[in-house]
């Protein structure tokens, strides 16, 4: 099994090698089509970045347990552990077209889940039973919250003119749960891993980003993880601001939203 570095090493790699294939084919595209449509665009991250889910995974599979067990004593950290692998976006050089279908997808990360659980002692029937009822947990949108810069800077960036388009690498109710915290708005273009099969950081899921926006003129991606967020968009050739996370780079970083503005404007 590859360690830390090795993995983010040979990730490295692989993202490289699929920018230079997509620069080709982006060449041959400009060639036939012309050049990319006017207007500005921000593509947006999701989760962490303008709403989250307080408890995270790990709290929606807590309440799940809840349902079929009654109170138990698995903590949130106990949980955590047990799932840092097995989803979709645990191996993002990976595409999974086939897994388009909502109900596809949940099948899939159902088992994910369901293993999880057992690892953690609960037997087969029940962590069985306790990974189907995490679906409705972590979708509930009353169980999401915007953070309170969210909706002022969408707005204000809408005023001076600039489009909005999310790219998340998140679950297929994604749409409903933007809509549920008011968000349909400002976002008429959703670009969510579930149902293109592709995970940030991969390249492809940039390309699909620009091309159901019109490949506007100038863009700029606008994300909370250094990695899926600022070093995949960068790879695609856009501009990225990393929001709320500290860099360990020299990432432009900015911990509030609304500095996003004075960014872009500049
Ligand atoms: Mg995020």
């Amino acid at each position: 099994m590859l360690n830390g570095q090795d993995r983010a090493s040979s990730v490295g790699v692989w993202l490289r090698d699929v920018v230079r294939i997509c620069r080709v084919a982006d060449s041959r595209r400009d060639r036939v089509h012309g050049s990319a449509a006017a207007g500005r665009v921000l593509i947006w991250d999701f989760d962490g970045t303008l709403g989250h889910r307080p408890g995270h995974w790990s709290g929606a599979i807590a309440d799940a347990l809840s349902d079929v067990l009654g109170p138990h004593g698995f903590s949130r950290a106990m949980i955590s552990a047990e799932i840092r692998d097995g989803f979709p976006w645990h191996t993002p050089q990976v595409p999974h077209p086939l897994l388009a279908d909502g109900d596809a997808w949940w099948r899939h990360l159902g088992r994910v889940l369901a293993a999880a659980i057992g690892r953690l002692g609960v037997a087969p029937s029940a962590a069985a039973a306790a990974a189907n009822r995490v679906r409705p947990h972590y979708t509930d949108p009353a169980s999401w919250q915007l953070f309170p810069d969210a909706v002022p800077t969408l707005a204000a960036l809408s005023g001076l003119g600039w489009r909005h388009v999310l790219l998340s690498n998140h679950v297929p109710e994604l749409p409903e749960i933007v809509t549920g915290l008011g968000l349909g708005r400002y976002f008429n273009v959703i670009v969510n891993s579930a149902e293109t099969g592709y995970e940030k950081p991969h390249p492809q899921a940039f390309r699909l980003a620009l091309e159901r926006s019109g490949w506007p003129r100038s863009a700029w991606m606008i994300g909370d993880n250094p990695v899926a967020d600022v070093a995949g968009a960068v790879s695609a050739g856009l501009r990225a601001i990393l929001v709320r996370t500290p860099p360990a780079d020299g990432s432009r970083y900015v911990p509030d939203l609304a500095d996003v503005i004075g960014l872009v404007s500049g």
